[in-house]
């Protein structure tokens, strides 16, 4: 048997990358290594359906167990990637085994980015991980008093709404930029989420910073703002964003930019070394920008990519990013990617408690579609998008207009 794939991180884009690598055909050893205990889970349930206890740990299982064995991809779990020695094709790990490879991929993701960390005190937590959401859960049992999440961005949301209407308790987010969802989202989407949230009785504090953490015994107490407010608190949650985990290809040479960079078929400036997933940066196929995007479509369509490079049917990753949220009974979905200055047309179905958001390029190409509650047009965006048929924006805006005819 020749040295294989080794895979770096065994979660959505690892896990899908061997499973497309049999899919393909690879008959080839794969190796998968995670620091991580758990078996693989899906990560978006943990703000949703786990934190509220309707879904169980079980069920986020991202292949039953008997799926490695049955496709012979060897698991290794509890195991942390020390160190890619790349001129002897090895990775060094934190049991002492060396693994060799032919090919390497690393899908080591990201983690949560540090904030306030020189306040220890109880009570405080971010989310990443399956013991983080249960630490998280046990914590909204047994602690008292308000509840500040700290970044107003779709995860910190998704945890904001199910503190309110789960635990009913009095909900504080604190959002440094001008608005929610300033980085993910367009302002038209932003305000009607902000407005949500404040109906449901959530104090928004956008365009304000935390500075620190008061602590009572060991305990958080307050939250500290810039301007010398203190917001009492039981229960911190810190959303500030996460890092890409990038360290390891950065230690052994391989170029990097805030996410590995890779070309279109996710390579490393190293041909036998691939990334995929929160941890790489690469070039978008519609903007032709570096962008580094944090979603399970990017995950499992980058693992798609590269498993067709390593069968030796190379497609580049050309793929309309999607993403979606579930808060307060609304399923937000995008397609394609808003930017600053674009141009948004409405279509307005709030009779129907649905609401869409087109936004245009200066040049009048469709680049993004936001909707609220309306699953039907979030797929079709998808296929407008990726065809290159566009709307005109008095289409989009006439709700009696059958956009799904431009693709007939
Ligand atoms: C709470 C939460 C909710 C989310 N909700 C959504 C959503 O609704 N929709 C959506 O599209 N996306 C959502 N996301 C984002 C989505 O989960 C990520 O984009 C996705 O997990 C990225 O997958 P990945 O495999 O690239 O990285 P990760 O999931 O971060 O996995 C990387 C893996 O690598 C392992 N690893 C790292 N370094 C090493 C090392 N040195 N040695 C061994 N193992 C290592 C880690 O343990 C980890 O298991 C959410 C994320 C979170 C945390």
């Amino acid at each position: 048997m020749t040295a294989g794939v080794v895979i770096l991180g065994a979660s959505h884009a690892g896990v899908q990358c061997a499973a497309a690598l049999r899919e393909s055909g690879y008959l080839g050893s794969i190796t998968l290594v995670d620091v991580q205990k758990d078996h693989p889970y899906q990560r978006p349930p943990l703000s949703k359906g786990f934190m509220t206890g309707a879904a169980s740990a079980e069920s986020l299982c991202l292949r039953g167990e008997v799926f490695y064995d049955a496709e012979n991809i060897d698991l290794r779990l509890g195991v942390q990637v020390e160190r890619i020695v790349r001129d002897e094709h090895k990775v060094l790990l934190s049991d002492g085994q060396v693994l060799a490879y032919e090919t390497l991929v690393i899908a080591t993701g990201s983690r949560a980015r540090p904030f306030l960390e020189d306040c220890a005190v109880e009570n405080v937590y971010t989310l990443r991980t399956l013991r983080d959401a249960e630490a998280i859960r046990a914590a909204a049992e047994t602690t008292e008093g308000p509840v500040v999440i700290v970044g107003g961005g779709y995860v910190g949301l998704e945890l904001a709404a199910t503190f309110r209407t789960h635990f009913q308790r009095i909900v504080h987010v604190v959002e440094a930029a001008p608005r929610l969802l300033m980085r993910a989202a367009s302002p038209a989407l932003s305000a009607l989420v902000a407005a949500k949230h404040q109906e449901a009785g959530t104090v928004v504090h956008a365009g304000r910073c935390v500075t620190g953490l008061e602590q009572v015994n060991g305990a958080v107490s307050g939250v500290v703002m810039q301007d010398g407010e203190v917001l009492p608190a039981g229960l911190v949650i810190k959303g500030v964003g996460i890092l890409p985990n990038q360290e390891l290809a950065a230690m052994a040479g391989l170029d990097c930019q805030d996410g590995i960079l890779v070309d279109q078929y996710c390579r490393t400036s190293d041909s036998s070394i691939f990334a995929i997933g929160d941890c790489c940066r690469f070039p978008e196929a519609f903007s032709g920008r570096l962008v580094r995007l944090e979603c399970v479509q990017n995950a499992h369509d980058q693992a798609r990519t590269v498993a067709s490079v390593i069968s030796g049917k190379a497609q580049p990753y050309t793929a309309v990013p999607w993403f979606w949220s579930d808060q307060l009974g609304m399923k937000l979905q995008t397609a394609g990617r808003w930017e600053d200055g674009m141009t948004c047309a409405v279509r307005d179905e709030s009779e129907k408690g649905k609401m869409s958001f087109f936004h245009f390029s200066y040049s009048g190409q469709l680049c993004a579609v936001e909707t609220v509650n309306h699953p039907a047009l979030h797929i079709l965006s998808r296929r407008m998008i990726l065809s290159g048929v566009f709307p005109e924006i008095s289409q989009v805006e006439n709700v009696d207009f059958d956009l799904k005819r431009l693709l007939a």
